[in-house]
């Protein structure tokens, strides 16, 4: 019975000095083989599922098959709802039976973003699950703008209020991160996330973990970040081995044998997140 609250993972990261990767899945595949990485590394892990591929695999699928192999894991393993973009979508989280919840209301004017993260922090945490929110606006790593227009940053004083007002778990806080590809090489603002550590006195989490410098990654562990979402690297891991294999063309037609043939680079594509997030070496081993 491996399975851990999101809460519980970051706030023992935090008191231990690492940074917990989620990985962003979207089948079987995806889950086991993080599973497995997180397992190979002894290091905890959280698992987590983007809403708006619910048409390709349900939301009750996934989390059904993360939670079972989260609870026969030898390492701790959280599961976690990514992304909802309305109270609904959240909802539906709830009911799928996530033990945790990203509600974004950070396109939405301030007040707006406050009165959504209220009302599913209040469903939520009436059942137990955790909450995470965002402030500030994580932009798209394609757009020059989403990453270095410091009005879509997060601002401490204005976060303070935000936690306050809607005792969120967990706060996604955007400090030059973007979603997806990055036009150019991101440049994160480590005084603003120095800052928002100061204030606050919840874990913070990092959107658009795929492809920051490993420099960087570890500077924000350092200044005292807990959770990395990373999507788009590790569908890249997918994609990169799957096309190795079929431009091989030694096993035609073979899909099997493609899924086996995937399975060490996308293992050892999570196992190297892990490390790269625990700069001092802790170990559950
Ligand atoms: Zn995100």
């Amino acid at each position: 019975m491996a399975l851990i609250k999101v809460k519980d993972l970051l706030k023992h990261a935090e008191e231990n000095g690492y940074g917990v990767p989620a990985i962003n899945v979207f089948d079987y595949n995806s889950i086991k083989f993080a599973v497995m990485a997180a397992e190979e590394a002894h290091m905890p892990l959280i698992i987590q599922y983007y809403p708006g591929f619910k048409e390709h695999a349900p939301l009750r699928d996934i989390r059904d098959m993360a939670v079972a192999m989260a609870q026969r894991a030898s390492v701790p393993i959280a599961v976690h709802l990514d992304h909802s973009k309305d109270f609904d979508i959240a909802v539906e989280g709830l009911g799928a039976g996530f033990p945790s919840v990203m509600v974004d209301g950070s396109a939405l004017p301030y007040e707006e973003n406050v009165a959504l993260t209220q009302d599913v922090c209040r469903c939520a945490h009436a059942m137990g699950v955790d909450v995470e929110a965002e402030l500030g606006h994580v932009g798209v790593g394609m757009q020059l703008e989403d990453m270095t227009n410091t009005d879509f940053f997060t601002d401490p004083d204005q976060a303070v209020e935000f936690v306050k007002r809607t005792s969120v778990d967990s706060l996604a806080i955007a400090v030059g991160n973007a979603h997806g590809n990055y036009i150019r090489t991101p440049e994160l603002d480590f005084d603003r996330i120095a800052k928002l550590r100061e204030v606050l006195d919840i874990p913070l989490v990092m959107h658009g973990g795929s492809d920051i410098p490993t420099d960087q990654l570890i500077r924000a562990v350092r200044c005292g970040m807990s959770k990395f979402n990373i999507a788009t690297e590790y569908q890249r891991a997918f994609y990169t081995s799957m096309e190795a294999f079929f431009e091989d063309k030694s096993h035609p037609g073979a899909y099997y044998r493609a899924l086996r043939a995937i399975e060490r680079p996308c293992i050892d594509f999570v196992k190297e997140k892990i490390q790269i997030l625990n700069p001092d070496h802790y170990s559950l081993a």
